[in-house]
């Protein structure tokens, strides 16, 4: 851990970012020439380079946090007539549909509930069954349980049925492996404060070339309208429409290169898997159980059932923890008493040693509390 930093925060996002990244934010940049718009043309590329790769695709950059990033997506790629099959198992599958109904965009939503992974063989007799249906948005890791969709077979199944695939790859981009052509996205959203180690203020589409320039004219909303974001950064080297994040731009150039460094999206990977692993069995022999089983859950982040110590409660429990340097997440689930502990960020194995053995003792205080 950092000593200018007063606590790691273990709550993607905003993330614990690298000094590296917070320091190359201590410049200003004019947006009118060439060295800060060839600094956005690079990173375009980069992303779609970090994506797989390929002519075929094209990374569009969006202010805002990542909602307004699907919000863009959804809003501007379903034509008037179109109708959108929403996926959801979680709060941010659910803010999918939200989106979509808020904007009168036609829609269908299969709501599995919270602990039910997403299943191709449903999406196909969904597709099936509503052959209106010409778009079909899922998350890839539901962040507000932990659960990773298996978004590459539900892909297979969108491109076998001619639909157009949009995934909210927001919290596992850049931290599990994967590409536009394995996954068989058409369009593909993240932000700059999650697995890349960003600062927040703005989020990401990587699209289908094709796709997108088909969208012109379609969007609900002028800022939020993602063709015309698209076509001012192809035709005007990399400016954005509006003011430009320009701080935190130059902060993910810093996090794109300082991933690099790390080894790439396998390495960055494999730490996370290391630190949940670290973590999950560490709380185990606490008495901390995951609420999903392993074979869902991803590294990002993870959610435990509350302990089984009287008296326990959440709002203690953290501030014993922040006190501690820790700050973890209160659980987003409705029928389950749950916490979640991120693994994402500028967060090592040790830190989660530290952690664990911050646990032990704060669990250890309420334990000897409750029995007095
Ligand atoms: C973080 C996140 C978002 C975007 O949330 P913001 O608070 O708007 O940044 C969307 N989807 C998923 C799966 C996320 O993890």
């Amino acid at each position: 851990m950092d000593d200018d930093i007063p606590y790691l925060l273990l709550t993607p996002g905003p993330l614990t970012t690298s000094r590296g990244v917070r320091q190359s934010m201590l410049r200003d940049y004019c947006t009118w020439d060439a060295d800060y718009n060839q600094l956005v043309a690079d990173l375009r590329n980069r992303l779609v380079t970090l994506a797989g790769g390929g002519d075929r695709y094209t990374a569009v950059l969006m202010q805002g946090s990542g909602t307004f990033s699907v919000e863009a997506t959804i809003g501007s790629v379903i034509p008037p007539g179109g109708k959108l099959l929403v996926i959801s198992n979680g709060a941010y599958g659910r803010r999918m549909e939200q989106i979509a109904r808020r904007l009168s965009i036609d829609h269908s939503e299969c709501w599995l509930g919270e602990t039910q992974v997403a299943d191709p063989a449903d999406v196909r007799q969904a597709l099936q069954d509503d052959p209106a249906i010409t778009h079909v948005a899922i998350v890839h890791c539901e962040t507000s349980t932990g659960m990773l969709n298996p978004i590459e077979s539900i892909g297979a199944v969108c491109r076998q049925m001619g639909k157009v695939y949009i995934v909210d790859a927001m919290s596992s981009f850049g931290g599990i492996p994967m590409s536009m052509e394995s996954v068989g996205a058409d369009f593909m959203i993240s932000s700059a404060n999650k697995c890349i180690q960003g600062v927040p203020g703005f989020g990401f589409v990587i699209a289908d070339r094709d796709r997108l320039s088909e969208t012109k004219g379609w969007a609900r909303s002028l800022s939020l309208d993602l063709y015309d974001q698209w076509s001012e950064m192809e035709s005007k080297g990399g400016k954005w429409r509006y003011t430009s994040p320009t701080h935190v731009v130059r902060a993910f150039v810093q996090a794109m290169d300082e991933l690099d460094a790390e080894g790439g999206v396998a390495a960055r990977h494999q730490r996370y898997s290391e630190n949940h692993r670290r973590l999950v069995d560490g709380v185990a022999a606490l008495g901390i159980t995951a609420l999903l089983p392993a074979a869902i859950q991803s590294p990002i982040i993870t959610s435990f059932l509350y302990p089984d110590v009287d008296g326990f409660a959440f709002d203690d429990f953290y501030q014993a923890l922040k006190q501690r340097r820790f700050v973890i997440y209160p659980g987003k689930v409705s029928d389950a008493q749950t916490f979640r502990i991120g693994n994402i960020g500028h967060v090592f194995p040790e830190d989660i040693d530290q952690l664990v053995a911050a646990i032990a003792e704060v669990i250890g205080e309420l334990t000897v509390a409750s029995s007095r």
